[in-house]
């Protein structure tokens, strides 16, 4: 009898979860995850009844000496939900989300979605800040920062996460928070996946009425170049309540307006006074008044989950960003040829309004790279043929590259792609968190690295190794 075998018996002895292997009939299903690019072939795929199945999986790991990939919604467009010859340990079955409507705190099972937390709290008229699809993991999310309408006002996730629970590389179940464990409170805040494997986050959760006023304005290819001017302008003096997206695409539906590439410039008002938000929209129509408009009464629900249908599960993704301190003239003119260039169905690009908020809290008050961009731009490509790759995949680069000469330093590990994991062993991992985080992040993220998971058990994500 191999090892191999007495771990996997002692395994299947003490997980209640379920353990699915190559030939099980749900397992191919099992293993696919949001990008449809990744298509790895794990050994074992265990999916948690509870946080108890945490610890016993690690111990098989370590036994084995298998790469461990930890897995929650399954959105990251690296693919780090899953691993080639080793084994997933899937936290999407832990997806409870209980709200304390009193306190305003709202505790969030590791493998909820987006969407779980939302429709839990929106009846409260409560909400806790993340991002914008609802399908998306609330772990990974959170683990690398966590973007979306109400940073302007609340900030990102991270800057709502309270404290999580977390399993460690020896099996101990510890708190991370401010009082407990700082430094590796720390670490979670934008370096997270490093460290061992969160259960549960604890979340800030602010008022929001469930109707938001919220909506887009939507801008024809000519008249991109001025809105955006107009737009810049605007934001001067916007205030921290409303926060815009814009995003460039082609729409994946049946558009009045045809299939040819829109600027669609979102908002949300986040403040507790709606006439003065739809002040502030009007001010913004009459800087640049669109083509056309959806500014219909909208539930925050429905606004969160609007993205849903252009990025189904199984897509083709290949993604870059970057973040600004401005948006000037030659800034706009390359965002306006490169999207304008982009006439098939699914490549897009979003650009954020930042600042606010998320601004305010101190560069070293958590990893996550570039407090004071004021926009940040997501060149996410997605398309559905595999014939496209090469000419997609181009196109990112393309406009990446034509963003760079104006970008900060640093990168929002969220949005790396596969082909951003590191190669070179610890030397490549350790360039790549470098531009990432930059060097005394990076060596602060070392140390809780060394102190947590000196042996990098934890090293299928956008690695920090131990030595960095
Ligand atoms: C369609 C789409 C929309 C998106 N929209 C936004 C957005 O609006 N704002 C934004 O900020 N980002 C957004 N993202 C990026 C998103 O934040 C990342 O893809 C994130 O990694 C997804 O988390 P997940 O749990 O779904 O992914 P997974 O693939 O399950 O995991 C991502 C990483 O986290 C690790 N991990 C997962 N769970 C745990 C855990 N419990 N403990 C320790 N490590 C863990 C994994 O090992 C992996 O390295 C979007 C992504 C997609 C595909």
């Amino acid at each position: 009898m191999t090892p191999d075998i007495d771990a996997t018996a002692k395994l299947h002895a003490t997980v209640r979860g379920r353990v699915l292997a190559p030939g099980d009939a749900d397992f191919d299903e099992a293993r696919r995850v949001w990008n449809g690019m990744i298509d790895k072939h794990p050994r074992l795929i265990v999916q948690a009844a509870s946080a108890d199945d945490v610890a016993p999986v690690i111990a098989f790991a370590r036994a084995t000496g298998l790469p461990l990939a930890i897995r929650g919604g399954g959105h990251n467009v690296a693919g780090n939900g899953t691993v080639d010859d080793g084994i997933v340990l899937d936290l999407g079955r832990l997806n409870g989300v209980e709200v304390d409507p009193g306190a305003r705190l709202v505790r969030v099972e590791a493998g909820a979605t987006l969407g779980d937390i939302d429709r839990a709290t929106e009846p409260h008229a409560l909400a806790v800040p993340v991002g914008v699809v609802s399908g998306t993991g609330i772990a990974g999310l959170t683990l690398g920062g966590g973007v979306g309408w109400l940073i302007r006002r609340h900030g990102l996730t991270i800057d709502n996460l309270v404290s999580a629970e977390v399993v460690l590389a020896t099996g101990e179940r510890v708190r991370a928070s401010d009082a407990e464990n700082a430094d590796l409170f720390w670490g979670l805040r934008g370096g997270g996946r490093n460290f061992g494997v969160v259960t549960s986050f604890t979340f800030r959760a602010h008022p929001l009425d469930q109707d938001v006023f919220a909506g887009t304005l939507i801008y024809e290819r000519p008249r991109w170049a001025e809105a955006l001017r107009a737009y810049v302008e605007w934001t001067a003096g916007a205030p921290d309540d409303v926060t815009t997206l814009i995003t460039f695409m082609v729409p994946p539906v049946d558009w009045e307006l045809g299939d040819r590439p829109l600027m669609f410039m979102g908002f949300a008002w986040a403040g507790a006074n709606r006439a003065e938000g739809e002040v502030e929209i009007d001010r913004l129509r009459a800087a640049c008044a669109p083509d056309a408009s959806v500014l219909d009464p909208t539930r925050w629900l429905a606004f969160q989950s609007a993205f849903d249908a252009a990025m189904p599960k199984g897509v083709r993704a290949w993604w870059r960003n970057a973040s600004f301190d401005r948006l000037d003239g030659p800034m706009i003119d390359a965002i306006v040829e490169h999207c304008g260039a982009q006439a098939w169905v699914g490549t897009a690009a979003d650009l954020h309004h930042m600042g606010g908020a998320f601004s305010r809290v101190a560069e070293d008050a958590t990893p996550f790279p570039n407090r004071a961009a004021q926009f940040w731009l997501n060149i996410y490509g997605f398309w559905a043929d595999p014939a496209d790759d090469a000419a997609r995949i181009a196109w990112v680069k393309g406009f990446s590259s034509a963003m760079q000469p104006h970008a900060m330093a640093g990168q929002y590990v969220n949005f790396l792609g596969h082909e951003d994991a590191a190669t070179g062993g610890d030397d490549g991992a350790r360039r790549k968190a470098l531009e990432a985080y930059g060097p005394a992040k990076l060596e602060r993220l070392a140390a809780v690295k060394r102190r947590y998971d000196p042996d990098n058990l934890f090293r299928i994500n956008h690695n920090i190794p131990p030595t960095a």
